[in-house]
């Protein structure tokens, strides 16, 4: 199979979609926004062995290659439209393409979001980099850097599960519990839905791929603020509580990553509306925080303040 044949068998589809003149086959997509919106764009890569372990199905690959993507569309209150993908494979393994496809359109059909161009390429590795476009209401976008002095800081869903799946599949175990905690990594579910709701209520917001911690710091950086994190109200997942002891469980909630779920900041007044959101689209949020006027992040636990000695995982370390 060449280049072309790949892409016509497993990446062109029919287009229904009205805005997308021009999609797959001519040298770049037309698309058509719509007037009052803006426009997000994101990019995310996964490098086979790096952001993967090379043993996960390439179902898995592809969804989970969409979802992380849709997760920063999330984090920013957008909603999904068009998908771009840069595609590099060792081979032109029919098995892998096809089940690879089925699980990228898996997740983009959640959002009826098509794929609107790209490019493939032969490499010695597998590399997957997609590129989404969402749009969003200009005057309720969120960013990381509006978190104000004495709001809330909330998380949704239950953080550290995603890092526990990702240990599971690397150490090879079995169980009820374990199945579960290996699909929240191979399967992650961005909180499309969660976002576009919270972006005319949350003044900050970014998604948890690097670990709570990190994630935090990251936010409230970009906001010229700190903030105390309580360690106790941290919601822990029963099937984490049913395989890990509580030394594994807060590496995987403050330094794992890979969670997807959206951190975010609001005024404590929006607290009751933040809890009617929650109960809509049966998603746990928890308010695990406060945004200080400081400039660091302290975490509490049983009222002492305690030290947290990874800030979540650092492609590059400074030399
Ligand atoms: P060009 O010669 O203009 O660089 P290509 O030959 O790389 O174009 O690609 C042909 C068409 O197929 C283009 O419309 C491109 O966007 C699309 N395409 C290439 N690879 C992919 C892919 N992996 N998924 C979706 N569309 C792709
Ligand atoms: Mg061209």
């Amino acid at each position: 199979m060449d280049e072309f044949q790949i892409i016509s068998r497993f990446f062109e589809r029919s287009n229904k979609d009205k805005s997308v003149q021009f999609g797959i086959g001519d040298d770049g997509a037309i698309l058509s926004p719509d007037p009052n919106r803006h426009l997000v764009s994101v990019m995310d890569t996964l490098i086979e062995g790096v952001h993967y372990p090379s043993s996960l199905s390439p179902k898995d690959i592809g969804y989970r290659a969409v979802e992380i993507n849709l997760s920063d569309l999330a984090a920013m209150g957008a909603r999904p439209r068009w998908m771009s993908l840069a595609l590099t494979i060792k081979e032109a393994d029919e098995s892998w393409l096809t089940n690879f496809s089925e699980g990228l359109f898996m997740s983009a059909d959640r959002y009826s979001m098509p794929l609107v161009g790209g490019d493939t390429t032969n490499g010695k590795i597998d590399v997957i980099s997609i590129h989404l476009i969402g749009d969003i209401n200009p005057d309720t976008a969120m960013t990381r850097c509006g978190a104000k002095e004495d709001d809330f800081i909330f998380i949704s869903g239950y953080p550290g599960e995603a890092a526990a799946g990702l240990y599971i599949f690397e150490n090879d175990s079995s169980s009820l519990d374990y199945t579960y905690l290996k699909r929240r990594f191979c399967r992650p579910s961005a909180r499309i839905e969660l976002g576009e709701k919270l972006s005319s209520i949350a003044t900050a917001a970014i998604d948890i791929s690097d670990g709570l911690y990190g994630d935090a710091q990251k936010m409230l950086k970009a906001s010229g603020l700190g903030g105390c994190i309580n360690i106790d109200k941290i919601p822990i997942s029963a099937s984490l509580k049913n395989c890990f002891d509580e030394k594994y469980i807060k590496r995987f909630i403050f330094s794992g990553g890979d969670d997807y779920e959206l951190l975010f900041s609001a005024n404590p007044n929006k607290k009751s509306l933040i809890d009617k959101i929650a109960k809509e689209l049966c998603i746990p949020i928890t308010c695990i925080g406060k945004v200080l006027s400081c400039d660091n992040i302290t975490c509490e636990e049983n009222g002492k303040t305690v030290d947290i000695d990874d800030s979540g995982y650092i492609h590059f370390k400074s030399t």
